[in-house]
């Protein structure tokens, strides 16, 4: 393991700990995650995927109108990578008990009845296609989102090894007044605050990357005006706020650690603060994207 992943692989412990120690979220879930990261992050190491040519992206000029450099359908990531992680990560599934461990059976069971072929759910994440989700989300009432979890983990590593060798390509100076992210086109699923002066940054929820966006804004419509938008804060919770915004009645977490000296982990803090996502959603407003984990 690279001394990066091992920085990697400590900060998630430290995280998974008070994850645990808030009992807000079910053994079961906090033992999957600690088994599947270190597996997704070795596996990007290792993944290999093909750059398309800069010309064949999106041109500098379509970039400051707004596309992506490439669409999502279009983005590379490593197909037979995410071919083998998925029967690993099925196992891990297996292993968690409870719900989850049923639903890993059951998915199990298809795959070997020739009723569910794995590359088709890894081929359908990337084109946006829902139907078979929907189907095993019908099937699995118990734990809806097991098929979805286990091709975002399989697919994650080419992903975001892709993300971050095509975030070169991005021109300087782009501006951040739009809230999708400027690789894939897709939404943050999270934001958070970096450096002296607070710049703002969105998780991507599919390819990970990790991109400007303006500090007063909903990154889901681009709202900007401050009359639209407001902000919770719950004590139990430092350094996090919840944005909802009244023009599209979606709402953001936003992280700001730097005053408690902590260290974002989107994918981490996101689950961990699942707590405000229960709040925001009771009081009517939604969440546009699922977690970074397909839950
Ligand atoms: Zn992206
Ligand atoms: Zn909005």
């Amino acid at each position: 393991m690279h001394s990066d992943d091992q920085v990697f692989v400590r900060l998630m412990e430290g995280k998974l700990a008070s994850i645990r120690a808030t009992d807000m979220l079910p053994e079961e879930l906090v033992a999957l995650v600690e088994q599947v990261l270190p597996v997704q992050i070795e596996a990007r190491n290792a993944a290999h995927v093909t750059l398309p040519d800069r010309a064949s992206c999106a041109s500098d000029e379509a970039m400051f109108a707004g596309s992506p450099l490439i669409m999502r359908e279009n983005f590379p990531h490593d197909l037979d990578q995410a071919l083998r992680l998925f029967p690993i990560l099925l196992e891990i599934l297996a292993g968690t008990g409870g719900a989850a461990a049923q639903a890993a059976d059951t998915l199990r069971a298809a795959i070997a009845a020739g009723e569910l072929d794995p590359a088709q759910a890894l081929r359908a994440l990337p084109a946006g296609d829902d139907t078979l989700f929907a189907v095993w989300r019908q099937r699995l009432p118990e734990s809806p989102r097991a098929l979805s979890f286990l091709a975002a983990s399989a697919l994650w590593p080419g992903l975001n090894a892709a993300a971050l060798a095509l975030a070169k390509h991005l021109p300087e100076n782009l501006p951040h007044d739009r809230g999708h992210c400027p690789l894939c086109g897709s939404l943050p699923y999270i934001t958070f605050l970096r450096e002296k002066e607070g710049l703002r940054f969105g998780a991507c929820s599919f390819c990970g990357h990790e991109h400007r966006v303006r500090r007063i804004c909903c990154p889901y419509c681009d709202e900007g005006d401050t009359a639209k938008l407001k902000l919770f804060r719950v004590a139990e919770y430092p350094g996090v706020v919840v944005g909802v915004c009244e023009t599209c009645s979606m709402y953001v977490k936003t992280l700001d650690y730097r005053e408690l000296d902590k260290t974002v982990l989107p994918s981490l803090d996101d689950m961990a603060t699942v707590a405000l996502d229960v709040l925001a959603q009771g009081q009517g407003y939604k969440r546009p994207t699922l977690s970074a984990w397909g839950f």
